[in-house]
């Protein structure tokens, strides 16, 4: 059974036993946290260098850092990225529209969707004004054929 090593955000770095490669540890054994991150240990040699450390501490600090100022800023709360969408790019959206992409997913689809009736009714409008004037010319082009008719039997 393989001895793994873990991160806490607080970087506060454990052993885990894995008994089934599914196992996980649930929380920081020293801070209950449980936003946890493996490192890679090769043959239960630790690849711990203060690199590494530094690192893994930097992306956690990064994260809460601009989950906070999401919700400090903007109210933006529970952030889940939608697709490729990561939260540094949600972050960068969020400043520099002031919305969250999910905001606008919203947005574009009402906006779509009035432009979507616009159309029809503008649509419906025309029609309603080409039947009669559609007619008109029928009568008309009617009328000029049986003149064109008249003129071949007098001549
Ligand atoms: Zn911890």
């Amino acid at each position: 059974m393989p001895i793994r090593e873990y991160a806490c955000e607080n970087s506060h770095v454990f052993d885990f036993l894995e008994r089934k490669k599914s196992d996980k540890p649930k929380r920081c054994p020293e801070c209950g946290s449980g936003n946890l991150t493996k490192l890679f240990s090769t043959f239960g040699f630790s690849v711990r260098s203060s690199g590494q450390m530094r690192r893994i501490a930097d992306h956690f600090n990064k994260e809460s850092e601009m989950k906070q100022d999401l919700k400090e800023n903007y109210g933006v709360e529970n952030v889940s990225p939608i697709g490729a969408r990561n939260l540094s790019e949600v972050h960068a959206e969020v400043k520099s529209t002031g919305s969250y992409v999910k905001d606008k997913m919203q947005e574009n689809s009402e906006k779509q969707a009035t432009a979507r009736r616009e159309k029809k009714k503008e649509w419906a409008r025309g029609a309603m004004q080409r039947a009669p004037k559609r007619r008109l010319e029928m009568k008309e082009r009617r009328a000029a054929e049986a003149a064109e008719k008249r003129k071949i039997r007098l001549s």
